[in-house]
């Protein structure tokens, strides 16, 4: 379970990004962290990932505070980030270093089968669209089995069309088959992809960063 306990960031030129956040996510869950820009969004992500402190509160991962990158807390950026120079499935497994040879390539299948790209596995980067790269940046982030994956603005770098049809493939997707139980949690100012995708929406409020809504639906997806 990540939780976040009245957390403040102040920035050095004295910017009070957030303030009084709290909010608990359940191994499993799918959340939506919604709000405008310069909201705070990233400031949250960045503390949750441990690539920033927070200046009052403290975060926690299983009881354990998060005090720089974790290896129970993965991050999928705006841009795919794929090595050129390595197959779909040498991308995929790139987190995987630890794993034995037999572990890896299993791991890896049942990944790109999550996120509905088993028939690319021996592609290139260069051979596939912005919606693949960005499903294989999403299984490389799953492959390690972190409990927490967040996906920051996930869908943000591609056209309308694909992301309408990647967002689709991946709530029937996560629907059907899970996650291997990683919580997911996706940073959007789009509040239509946290409908499609989520199970809780969680609104940060404009400024001074504070949560100030928290929805749970359970609409029967479109
Ligand atoms: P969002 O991701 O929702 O757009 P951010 O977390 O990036 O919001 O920003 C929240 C507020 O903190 C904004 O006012 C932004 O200008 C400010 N901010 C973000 N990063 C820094 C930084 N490194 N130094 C100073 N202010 C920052
Ligand atoms: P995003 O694309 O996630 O909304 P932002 O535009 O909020 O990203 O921030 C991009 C980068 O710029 C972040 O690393 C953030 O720390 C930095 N940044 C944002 N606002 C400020 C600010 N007011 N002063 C200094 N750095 C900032």
């Amino acid at each position: 379970m990540l939780t976040v306990s009245d957390v403040g960031k102040t920035y050095p030129n004295g910017t009070r990004a957030l303030h009084g956040i709290s909010l608990k996510v359940e191994r499993g869950e799918t959340v939506a962290l919604v709000g405008g820009s310069g909201c705070g969004k990233s400031t949250l992500l960045r503390l949750i990932a441990g690539l920033d402190s927070p200046s009052e509160g403290k975060l926690t991962i299983d009881g354990e505070t998060i005090s720089g990158p974790h290896p129970k807390i993965g991050v999928v950026f705006q841009e795919p980030r794929l090595l050129p120079w390595l197959t779909v499935s040498a991308n995929a497994g790139f987190m995987l270093e630890g794993h034995d040879v037999t572990t890896r390539a299993a791991r890896v299948a049942e990944r790109l089968a999550a996120v509905g790209l088993a028939d690319k596995a021996d592609a290139w980067p260069r051979e596939l669209s912005g919606g693949q790269a960005q499903r294989v940046a999403i299984a490389r982030g799953l492959a390690p089995d972190p409990e927490v994956l967040i996906l920051d603005e996930p869908f943000s770098a591609l056209d309308a069309l694909t992301k309408a049809d990647l967002q689709d493939q991946l709530a029937a997707l996560w629907e059907a088959a899970g996650t291997a139980r990683t919580t997911l949690l996706i940073v959007t100012h789009d509040v239509d992809e946290a409908i499609v995708l989520a199970d809780r929406i969680i609104v940060m409020q404009p400024s001074p960063g504070r949560l100030f809504a928290e929805i749970v639906h359970d609409l029967p997806r479109p």
